[in-house]
């Protein structure tokens, strides 16, 4: 998962992108607005944080601009403490939830996490598809009511996967959603990683190649397998 931090406090934005990428996020980070909504335009986010009092551009132009360029992706505002109009006025710009500053570190992944569950349209933390479900807020995958041992890549590419069920998944996209460098996008270094992670949940046959598109997770293709 991708997220963008805007926010010009140098201190705050460090601390922010150190715990979101120790959580396994990718982050890509903007000390302004302007620097913000070049990167909000040019990069398939999942999520962003967004200060509101910012240097060019602030926070709730930013996010008109976002949303006017048809970005979806969830944002959460940071707002100064007991500046109620500030949480209307960003929920009011496309903002979908908000966080009086200073905050606790562990409030923000959590909301943060129900966010991006949500966006993707799953209501509780618990996914599960057939035999293998995933608790997106622990990171846990669990396969025949097992503890599945995945290294913290192959449980966000699982991640990943299965909250876009029904739906083909390039490589590029996954690509883009979970790697912070740019790097080669023909490499098969993904390739390599969802043949891992297949070894692991065999013979759930879970993620289903779409030759020369990406990888496809379905429920209802899963269960009718299962059936057969
Ligand atoms: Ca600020």
């Amino acid at each position: 998962m991708r997220i963008l931090v805007v926010e010009d406090d140098c201190a705050l934005r460090q601390q922010l992108c150190e715990q979101l990428t120790k959580t396994g996020y990718v982050v890509d980070a903007a000390g302004d607005g302007a620097e913000g909504e070049y990167l909000g335009r040019e990069i398939a986010f999942d999520a962003a944080v967004i200060d509101l009092g910012l240097p060019q551009l602030d926070g709730l132009e930013l996010i008109r601009r976002l949303r006017q360029a048809r970005q979806t992706f969830p944002i959460i505002v940071l707002t100064a403490r007991g500046h109620w109009q500030d949480k209307v006025h960003g929920l009011e710009a496309g903002a979908d939830d908000y966080l009086a500053k200073p905050f606790e570190m562990p409030e923000l992944l959590a909301r943060l996490n129900a966010l991006i569950r949500r966006a993707a349209g799953f209501a509780s933390s618990l996914i599960a598809v057939g035999a293998l479900s995933i608790d997106t807020r622990r990171q846990q995958a669990v396969l025949h009511d097992k503890p599945l041992e995945l290294t913290a890549f192959e449980y966000r590419v699982l991640e990943y996967l299965m909250l876009n069920t029904e739906r083909i998944v390039s490589k590029s996209e996954l690509t883009e959603h979970l790697y912070a460098q740019d790097f080669d996008r023909d490499s098969n270094v993904i390739e390599v990683f969802v043949g891992r992670l297949r070894k692991k949940i065999e013979p759930l046959k879970l993620i289903r190649t779409v030759r020369g598109q990406g990888y496809l997770v379905s429920v209802a293709q899963h269960s009718s397998a299962a059936d057969a």
